[in-house]
């Protein structure tokens, strides 16, 4: 947490908690860094489901080449917020009035899951044209990650036996050009995971096209970049992630990469900070009750796991009776939801908390707000704060 975030936070009231911060000057950082360690050939799109926040996507529009969208809402979304940038639109299931969207102008790239969906679109095209890439779900072993979503069975993308189809309909139609292919197979993964499954990928992909005939220029290899929730301080390797890329790019000259991540750019950006409301004890058992929960925060909720947390200290106990407090011991830490999956951290050691300390929980920039089921319980809403970046001066200040 920066000073300046901390002091932000020590200066709010009890009741404006809990609060959703969002560090732009962290997040323009990091975004940047990210984009310095790729190289010139690989284009970096912005997965926006992660967390479109308009304030988030002003700041990356300045870092990245464009924003991967995957329904016409956030399509619309990112039209409004960052005009004129480039966007790619994929995900499944895209309704006759979505593909229309996405053909009255401002998407570059329209990613094809499935046969039907060619279909829709070469009845809607009229005179237009469009440029597409064919989302694949190749059978590559991905040996444990958290979240696969391909190399077997799975509604996301096409089967390389239904490909042939597709190149049947795109010869019969010059509106569709065909760039290349599409791959986003798994998340968590770290950058040797990632890299090793790029040269899978570009391998089949050049196979491919090569004894297809196909012309192909592109490949878009999705996000899915690891966040590490156990070990906030162990990033995903972006230096040793984007010197690999810069050998695939020259084992494969003629063709432009581009990656879309969501969650390792913006998650790190982001603190849910609430406060102690109450501390008990249940068959010898601390729980932490905190203001807000999981309806705000679903994070820790799907994905199993302990948030991480920093507890900011708060002196000042002016109640007549003693505040209760664990020390030296574990606590479960949870919402005010009536529900026992309302945890945010399970067990997790803590050397003193009281009633009235706060909470930051970290890595709450991705996934977090924008999953969750906020109206079950009908409690408030939390504030959104947005700590500026200062802008970055090229000389001194005059
Ligand atoms: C969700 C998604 C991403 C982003 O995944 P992260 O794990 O957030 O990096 C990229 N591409 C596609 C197609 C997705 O569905």
């Amino acid at each position: 947490m920066r000073p300046q975030l901390l002091q932000h936070v020590a200066e709010l009231g009890a009741e404006d908690l809990p609060v959703y911060v969002y560090d732009l000057q962290d997040l323009s950082e990091h975004a940047a860094a990210i984009r310095t360690a790729l190289p010139e050939r690989v284009e970096l799109f912005y997965a926006a489901k992660a967390n479109s926040d308009p304030r988030l996507m002003d700041v990356l529009s300045d870092h990245v080449d464009g924003f991967e969208v995957a329904s016409g809402g956030e399509l619309h979304h990112i039209q409004r917020t960052c005009p004129g940038t480039a966007i790619a639109f994929g995900g499944p299931g895209k309704t006759p009035a979505e593909l229309e969207q996405a053909l009255q102008g401002g998407v570059d790239r329209l990613h094809i899951e499935s046969e039907q969906e060619l279909h829709l679109l070469t009845g809607l095209l009229g005179e237009r044209t469009v440029d597409v890439l064919l989302r694949v779900n190749l059978p590559i072993a991905l040996g444990p990650v958290a979240l696969a979503m391909g190399g077997r069975p799975s509604p996301f993308g096409l089967e390389p036996g239904h490909l042939d189809r597709c190149l049947a309909l795109l010869a019969d139609d010059p509106r569709i050009r065909l760039r290349g292919i599409h791959v986003h197979l798994a998340s968590g993964l770290d950058a040797t995971a990632h890299l090793d499954l790029a040269g899978q990928v570009l391998t089949w992909a050049s196979e491919w096209a090569d004894h297809k005939g196909v012309g192909l220029t592109e490949v878009n290899l999705g996000g899915g970049m690891g966040v590490d929730y156990a070990r906030p301080d162990r990033r995903f390797d972006w230096a040793a992630f984007g010197a690999g890329l810069r050998r695939l790019t020259e084992e494969h000259p003629g063709l432009t990469l581009r990656i879309e991540p969501g969650r390792a750019v913006t998650v790190y950006c982001g603190w849910y900070v609430t406060e102690v409301l109450d501390l008990k004890r249940s068959h010898g058992h601390a729980f932490a009750v905190l203001r807000g929960g999981t309806h705000h925060l679903r994070t820790p909720a799907t994905k199993q796991h302990n948030q991480p947390f920093r507890i900011l200290p708060a002196d000042t106990w002016d109640r007549p009776w003693q505040r209760p407090q664990a020390q030296d011991e574990p606590v479960t830490l949870v919402g005010q939801l009536c529900t026992p999956k309302d945890v945010l951290a399970r067990e997790v050691h803590v050397q003193r908390l009281r009633v009235g300390d706060r909470i930051a929980f970290a890595l709450a920039g991705a996934y977090a707000w924008n999953i969750s089921h906020h109206e079950f319980l009908m409690h408030p809403a939390p504030q959104f704060h947005h700590l500026d970046h200062a802008p970055v001066l090229a000389g001194p200040h005059p």
